[in-house]
């Protein structure tokens, strides 16, 4: 089978698809990748690395587009090169599939099967291929130190014969995977950290990072299958407005992480608590992109009301490009090497299987996720 990885498209992206080492691993396993060139320079991955590592460089994407049997990327594909793609052709990406609905009928209507990065299952064997997990992980480290690098304070307590500098309080609210990375890596820099979740299960994992959990009485909650969260009454979310704002109002720096999957993220922080917070209190929502968890964060801008810095920055995971690329190569390499028939030497592609059924959203011309089908009549 041909395995093509085309550069990205957007041109803010400094992550790419497919590192060197997952070349070498893709080969090893029969397969004959392709990779366009310049592929890694945004990540200091030269094209004699790659070719090293098995792969073919292609200086023009389009005939290999055509001929790929599997073509790995990391955003969703231009409509240019859906049109390009032949029918049958295994496309795995993320999609923005509850945005961006006309990808997906391109998708469809170029009969190519597509597999939705972000509808990946969570569980336990589908682990290994979770990049919404992994680039959590890291954007939750990269908000911190972007916090850090804002503050105009220290985050350690310091007692030195100059005084005693007290630690920077942490708030951190949305205790999923970016969350609990948050947490781990402000207690790795000194400071004190309080967190909050809808779920409160994660308490127990709040504490194991030596941070302190808020509770909230909510009342019924629950969460879905997957494991996330369900959405609030507008009464829950006005109860839980009301705790924040104190653990706000005492906070150096807050970091906002908490969405609901496949929904516009909740309203936690509103205009009106910024207004209490301390001047100089930095604020990271890292849940901007969709919809934003702090009343007045805009997409990749800086704000200030009253005093209180608003960071909406996008794609945080994007910051550390290599370590993300790393990544989110590996998902698509243990994604590939699982449905691998090392005999055939072929990707077994069966719809009715536990994972793919929840993530390949396209097949055979039609939509065949139903979620996402239901979005597009
Ligand atoms: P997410 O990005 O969808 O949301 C982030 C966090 O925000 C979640 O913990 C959610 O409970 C929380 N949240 C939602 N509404 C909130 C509100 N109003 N106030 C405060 N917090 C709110 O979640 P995620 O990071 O993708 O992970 C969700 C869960 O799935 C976690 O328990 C995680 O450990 C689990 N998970 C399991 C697997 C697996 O088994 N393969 C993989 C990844 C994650």
């Amino acid at each position: 089978m041909r395995i093509f990885s085309p550069t990205e498209t957007e041109s803010s992206e400094r992550r790419v698809a497919i590192v060197p080492a997952s070349v070498t691993k893709l080969t090893a396993l029969g397969a004959q990748v392709a990779v366009e060139a310049g592929i890694g320079a945004s990540v200091n991955f030269s094209d004699p690395e790659y070719r090293d590592a098995g792969a073919q460089i292609v200086a023009d994407r389009r005939p290999t587009l055509a001929s790929a049997d599997i073509v790995l990327r990391l955003r969703k594909p231009p409509l240019a090169d859906i049109a390009a793609l032949k029918r049958a052709c295994i496309h795995v990406s993320f999609l923005d599939p509850f945005t961006d609905v006309e990808t997906v009928r391109a998708l469809a209507a170029a009969g190519v099967s597509a597999i939705c990065m972000e509808m990946i299952p969570r569980s336990t064997i589908a682990q290994k291929m979770d990049a919404l997990s992994s680039q959590a992980s890291l954007a939750g480290y990269v908000a911190v130190l972007l916090g850090a690098n804002r503050l105009d304070r220290i985050f350690p307590m310091m007692m030195t014969p100059a005084g005693t500098i007290p630690p920077a309080k942490v708030f951190i609210i949305g205790v999923g995977v970016a969350g609990l990375q948050a947490i781990a890596t402000a207690k790795r820099l000194g400071a004190v950290v309080e967190a909050f979740d809808t779920r409160p299960g994660v308490e127990e994992q709040v504490k194991s990072l030596g941070g302190k959990f808020v509770k909230v009485d909510l009342g019924e909650i629950g969460q879905t299958a997957q494991g996330y969260a369900k959405e609030l009454t507008p009464e829950q979310l006005a109860k839980q407005r009301e705790v924040m704002e104190q653990r706000c109002a005492q906070a150096d720096l807050v970091i906002t992480t908490a969405q609901v999957f496949g929904r516009k993220a909740p309203v936690i922080i509103t205009k009106a608590m910024l207004e209490k917070m301390k001047p100089g209190t930095i604020v990271v929502d890292m849940a901007v992109e969709s919809g934003g968890n702090v009343e007045c964060s805009i997409p990749d801008e800086d704000i200030v009301v009253n005093g209180v810095k608003i960071i909406g920055w996008r794609n945080l995971a994007g910051r550390v490009p290599r370590a993300a690329s790393a990544m989110y190569s590996s998902n698509l390499t243990n994604l590939v090497d699982h449905f691998w028939d090392r005999t055939a030497k072929t990707f077994r592609l069966d719809p009715a299987n536990e994972i793919l059924r929840d993530c390949l959203v396209t097949h055979d011309g039609a939509i065949v996720n139903e979620r996402i089908r239901t979005l597009a009549l």
